[in-house]
């Protein structure tokens, strides 16, 4: 998004991305209102809209068997009033096709970047590894767009917080069969979580697991998982038995975290690069595209006539800081109170803040403006400036 939104401001950029296509599992599929109303700024909604996905004006959880409606997109102030589910790699195609018709934009697909080099203090630019071997790219700014594993943000030295994250996911997938009930958000359990992502064919299942507990896990056997499963979502009964070889079942690492500083002279890291965050909410995607509009309203112009100094790379950090701190908080209130924690384990109670959610309709428009567009939404200016 910061490639397209700089191209369009006229700044040459180069988008350097590892692998040779986008079609990797391990990403959300959540585009949020305010991504649709940049969307509709860019003029790209109506395209957008034609692209396969799923319209969700209302997110529902399953907590201890009973159904409780958490937000309510429906009253929201934007042109769209829903959650798009689109599998991001479709996302990705859909934006890198629209940014190269502008001539300043290039993506070089298999060019993972490896390193990055200096003058003197100044980054300026990065090494990286191609089909035709190693490269070197200069650069008047380098932006490290490069996620939770990030090699800039590493190779920058830039540093660290990080926040103590009791779980990780369990990622797998199992058919979809037209009668499946539609979409909630998830399945909560007796402290436990189960999120089904809506991939058209088949459904992308998260399993939420105390940090570390894999092994216990496995130590239980394959057809004790399939049960737990079940025990979320009855209707996959007749299918869990596809999860027949634990080589179908990944685990990602949840982390959360933060940089002090986002950038050094000749540097910029924004998303997850910057801070990683939890799917907790699915709001990561969301605030790393906020990240990118805030990017390109304040540096576009100046980048235009070449190099920006660090005062005007703070003025970013500046900006985000204060909504990721914010966003950050809430991921480890759920992590703790929420999906690990004492709201969830009583067995057959709901919560009392779910409790309130579905008794009163209009507070479900508080979690929807919260995930739907966020704190300190950005719009874009289309100066760059
Ligand atoms: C299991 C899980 C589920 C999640 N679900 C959701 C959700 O439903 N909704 C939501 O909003 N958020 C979700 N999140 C959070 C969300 O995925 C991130 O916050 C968001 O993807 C951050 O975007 P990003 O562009 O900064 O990084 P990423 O999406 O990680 O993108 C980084 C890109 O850089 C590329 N790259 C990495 N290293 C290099 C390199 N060295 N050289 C070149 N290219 C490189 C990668 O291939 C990738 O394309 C989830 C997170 C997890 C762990």
């Amino acid at each position: 998004m910061a490639g397209y939104l700089l191209a369009r401001a006229g700044v040459p950029v180069i988008v350097l991305e590892k692998h040779a296509d986008f079609f990797r599992d391990f990403r959300g599929d959540t585009i949020h209102p305010s991504t649709l109303e940049l969307m509709y700024e860019l003029g790209l909604l109506d395209a957008f809209l034609k692209q396969p996905h799923q319209e969700v004006r209302e997110l529902r959880a399953v907590i201890n068997g009973q159904t409780v409606p958490i937000a309510d997109f429906t009253k929201l102030s934007t042109h769209c009033k829903f959650i798009a589910f689109m599998p991001q790699w479709d996302f990705l195609n859909f934006l890198s096709t629209h940014a190269k018709n502008f001539p300043s934009f290039q993506l070089l697909m298999q060019h993972e970047v490896v390193g990055l080099t200096f003058d003197q203090q100044r980054v300026a630019g990065v090494r990286a590894k191609t089909p035709r071997g190693e490269l070197e790219i200069r650069a008047d700014l380098i932006i490290g767009a490069d996620g939770r594993h990030s090699i800039i943000q590493a190779r920058a030295g830039l540093k660290r917080e990080d926040f103590g994250v009791p779980i990780d996911v369990l990622w797998m997938r199992i058919s979809k069969k037209q009668d499946d009930p539609q979409q909630s958000l998830g399945f909560f359990q007796q402290g436990k979580l189960l999120v089904l992502l809506d991939r058209g064919d088949y459904w992308q299942c998260g399993l939420v697991i105390p940090k570390g507990g894999l092994d216990d896990i496995k130590a239980r056997g394959l057809q004790q998982f399939q049960n737990g499963i079940v025990s979320f979502a009855v209707f996959l009964r007749d299918r869990v038995a596809e999860l027949d070889d634990w080589s179908k079942i990944k685990l990602l690492t949840v982390q959360i975290n933060r940089l002090r500083n986002w950038c050094r002279d000749g540097l910029l890291c924004i998303g997850d690069s910057a801070h990683a965050m939890s799917p907790a909410g699915g709001v990561g995607i969301n605030l790393a595209i906020q990240d990118a509009v805030a990017t390109a309203n304040l540096l576009g112009e100046k980048l235009r006539s070449g190099p920006v100094c660090v005062d005007d790379l703070r003025k970013v950090q500046a900006r985000r800081e204060w909504p990721t701190r914010l966003i950050q908080a809430m991921q480890i209130f759920i992590h703790r109170r929420v999906v690990t924690g004492r709201s969830s384990d009583r067995k057959q109670s709901l919560p009392f803040v779910f409790r309130l959610l579905k008794s009163f309709p209009v507070l479900r428009q508080i979690p929807a403006r919260f995930i739907g567009i966020g704190p300190r939404p950005e719009r874009y200016c289309s100066s760059g400036g």
